[in-house]
């Protein structure tokens, strides 16, 4: 065979190999596949082994970040039937939902469409992400209704009731621009401070500080740039519950792709999900795990990158102006994935401000007046690392170095928004459930194409 380019496919041990997804199945089943985590393919790399396309059939890969473009869609009883018409308004703990789209009238159930980014009306701590989680964990929750009047009746009263997941015969997550191809790292050359999505507290000017989304090399789309593997129909994790691919999501394009899909909330573990309070208000977390059948030779051209080789755009937060490219290898290689709290450093302050600031409400006070890290609830941002006093909450998170305008700056970050520490749990759960054949890889049925 000759060779079309110069690359990979042209140089590998498999050059003019490929599989088929059937084949990758059959030996998932008959247990001879080897099924990799993008993590330890790039270790292997940053090892100096050569890793080729006869050496691995699956890499699971993964994401784990704040993703706005979330919905839920909720089915559940709140009245006998022909208690009321239909509802005019609907809150969950709070939070106003999209009634509809049926009306269900006269039948005592409710349809509704919970945004993840809603706002809590009482609550500016608590969103969608919030009330998702709350239910994944079986929290009760409060709905309030508001029944709507007809041509002919009177609205009847507003009444409340407590409900919980279990009691909701439909519950389930959509996303609509999930799992972008890695993101941007954001600075604010401005003078005066921002609120903003990209940070927890009003981001500083002068560029004094950064921060970033993506999981770098663990990306899915990242490994799959092509959408060789990925595409409608393909069985994903979405905060740990089995799901599948829809199609491209809101502010999808060639080069830089994103992807819709839906889960069952049922299904879904409550680490993976939540709510982070940024300061402009509640955001929604999700995580993706997704399996990549190696089909061919070339697509090991993209899986074996590392870090330093993917490059991340450093924008103006206001407007999105490219100001300087840096590598998720600047802001991954050297950088500690956890947070951690070492409690002997804590100075014991009158007033723990990280109480308020942590996002995640990860940081909370004993009854013995001690502070409490919650790993489960923690995001490793990395915001109370340099937020607290006694430094007992340490973690490397390392400082960029871009040259702006003829003039080089040092950049620390200060805030992460993807989770990089769980993204590789995710995907490490997957290989896992792969081997096992509890998690069956599905192929597409059908190409994810842009115009
Ligand atoms: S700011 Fe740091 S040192 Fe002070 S109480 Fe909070 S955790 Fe402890
Ligand atoms: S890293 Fe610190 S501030 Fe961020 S979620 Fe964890 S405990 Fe909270």
């Amino acid at each position: 065979m000759e060779c079309p380019e110069k690359s990979y496919k042209c140089s590998g041990k498999g050059f003019g190999k490929s599989r088929t997804f059937s084949e990758i199945q059959a030996k998932i089943k008959a247990g001879k596949a080897v099924v990799l985590t993008a993590e330890e393919v790039a270790s292997r790399v940053r090892a100096g082994e050569k890793v080729e396309f006869e050496d691995v059939d699956v890499i699971t890969t993964a994401t784990r970040g704040i993703m706005s473009g979330t919905y839920a869609v909720l089915s559940f009883k709140v009245a006998e039937p022909d208690n009321f018409i239909r509802a005019s308004e609907v809150s969950l703990n709070g939070i106003p939902a999209v009634v509809g789209p049926c009306p269900n009238e006269r039948l005592g159930i409710l349809d509704l469409i919970v945004l993840g980014t809603a706002r809590s009306k009482t609550d500016p701590r608590y969103g969608g992400g919030h009330l998702l989680r709350e239910l994944v964990e079986g929290k009760t929750i409060s709905v309030a209704v508001k029944p709507a009047a007809s041509e002919t009746s009177p609205a009847s009263a507003p009444f409340s009731i407590k409900t919980s997941l279990s009691e909701m015969p439909f519950a389930r997550l959509y996303a609509t621009r999930h799992a972008f191809k890695n993101y941007k790292a954001f600075v604010n050359p401005g003078k005066e401070a921002l609120n903003t999505i990209f940070h927890v507290l009003p981001f500083k000017g002068d560029f004094q500080e950064m921060t970033f989304c993506g999981c770098g090399a663990l990306n899915p789309l990242e490994n799959d740039p092509h959408l060789e593997s990925i595409g409608i129909g393909t069985r994903v994790l979405i905060n740990g519950a089995e799901g599948f691919v829809t199609g491209y999501g809101t502010r999808s394009s060639k080069n830089n792709p994103n992807l819709a899909g839906f889960a069952e909330l049922r299904n879904m573990e409550p680490e993976y999900m939540g709510g982070f309070v940024s300061s402009e208000g509640p955001e929604i977390i999700n995580t993706w795990a997704v399996p990549l059948p190696i089909l061919n030779p070339g697509m090991l051209e993209n899986i074996l990158k590392l870090d330093k080789e993917i490059p991340l755009q450093l924008v103006d937060l206001a407007g999105r102006t490219p100001l300087c490219e840096i590598s998720y290898g600047d802001v991954w290689d050297e950088a500690d994935l956890r947070v951690r709290y070492e409690p002997k450093a804590c100075l014991e302050c009158k007033s723990c401000e990280l109480l308020r600031l942590c996002p995640m409400e990860a940081i909370k006070k004993t009854k013995t007046g001690k502070i409490k890290h919650i790993r489960s609830l923690c995001f490793n941002c990395g915001l109370c690392v340099s937020r607290c006093r006694g430094g007992a909450f340490k973690a490397k998170l390392g400082s960029v170095h871009c040259l702006i305008e003829g003039s080089l700056k040092d950049i620390q970050v200060t805030l992460r928004q993807s989770d990089r520490a769980r993204a590789q749990k995710a995907a490490k759960e997957l290989k896992n459930k792969v081997l096992s054949g509890e998690f069956r890889i599905k192929e597409a049925v059908e190409k994810i194409k842009f115009d």
